[in-house]
């Protein structure tokens, strides 16, 4: 089976590697297929086709872009897409539009929980200014000293009720199915393990998804535990998904899953590379 992994970033969004760095990480660790997801963002896909093919790695472009769903922020992956398409390329632009304010407000909470000059010392972190996020603000507070990693900075700081947590409006599910349908792509569900949703609301989500024509789930993330390797291929199958597999890699010594090194998908799912 190849080693494919359809899901990563660079320092165009919020990894830490530039998108040859991620190309070279993925390929000493043995990938075969590759995609840089960065959120929201197009602008590290020619240096990530460029560089796979130098090192004589499959490529596929691909975005990862935010959404909101019954409140919740909910992340689909785009796959195969045409970076040059206007409708996407334009969607993009406007759910980017939010982040500068979403980060002075964090930082003005932040500041009223003890800590100080929250948003200048996430912009040292940031690669791509109109993509300050939470990854950026979690390495400032590493930084500080105040936490160890970034999954104790959102337990924190980050998440729903905690001090630096701003709620946001990002894209909606049609808007992100059509933007991503539109570039010729093909949409995909990121780390659905990670939602808070109940039995029902995940039906609910991944039947409007599939009406609007999704066409597949991440199986094998970063974000998954061994059980819910089991528990979204049963998933896939019952609703008619083909499978993705991704890391989520971020950066070395940050991200628990590095690069090409999950587990593969369990037998008698169809996987969403089969005729790539
Ligand atoms: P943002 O787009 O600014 O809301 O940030 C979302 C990003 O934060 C995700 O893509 C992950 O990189 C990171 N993230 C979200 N939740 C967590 C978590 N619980 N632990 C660690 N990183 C997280
Ligand atoms: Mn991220
Ligand atoms: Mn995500
Ligand atoms: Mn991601």
């Amino acid at each position: 089976m190849p080693n494919v992994d359809l899901h990563s970033h660079s320092s165009i969004s919020d990894g830490i590697l530039i998108p040859e760095e991620v190309a070279a990480r993925a390929k000493a660790n043995g990938v075969d297929l590759w995609a840089l997801t960065d959120h929201d963002e197009l602008d590290g896909i020619p240096a990530a086709r460029a560089a796979a093919a130098e090192l004589g790695m499959g490529y596929v472009p691909g975005v990862e872009v935010s959404i909101t769903w019954a409140g919740q922020t909910v992340h689909i992956v785009g796959l195969q897409i045409d970076e040059t398409n206007a409708q996407l390329a334009l969607g993009l632009v406007a759910t980017r539009s939010g982040r500068e304010r979403r980060a002075r407000e964090m930082s003005a909470q932040l500041e009223r929980a003890g800590i100080s000059g929250a948003y200048e010392g996430a912009l040292k972190f940031v690669g791509n200014p109109d993509l300050i996020g939470r990854t950026h603000f979690a390495r400032f507070i590493i930084e500080q000293g105040i936490c160890k990693d970034v999954p104790e900075v959102f337990r924190h700081y980050l998440i729903e009720g905690k001090p630096g947590f701003v709620p946001h409006r990002w894209a909606t599910l049609s808007q992100a199915v059509t933007w991503i349908r539109a570039a010729g792509g093909v949409a995909v569900v990121a780390h659905p393990g990670r939602y808070k949703f109940s039995k029902l609301a995940t039906d609910e989500f991944f039947n409007a998804f599939k009406d609007l024509g999704g066409k597949a789930i991440e199986v094998m993330t970063g974000s998954h535990t061994v059980d819910q390797y089991a528990i979204y291929a049963k998933l896939a199958k019952h609703y008619g998904f083909q499978a993705s597999r991704g890391s989520d890699f971020h950066g070395p010594g940050e991200s628990r899953i590095d690069i090409g090194t999950l587990p593969p998908c369990p037998p008698g799912l169809v996987p969403v590379w089969q005729n790539w």
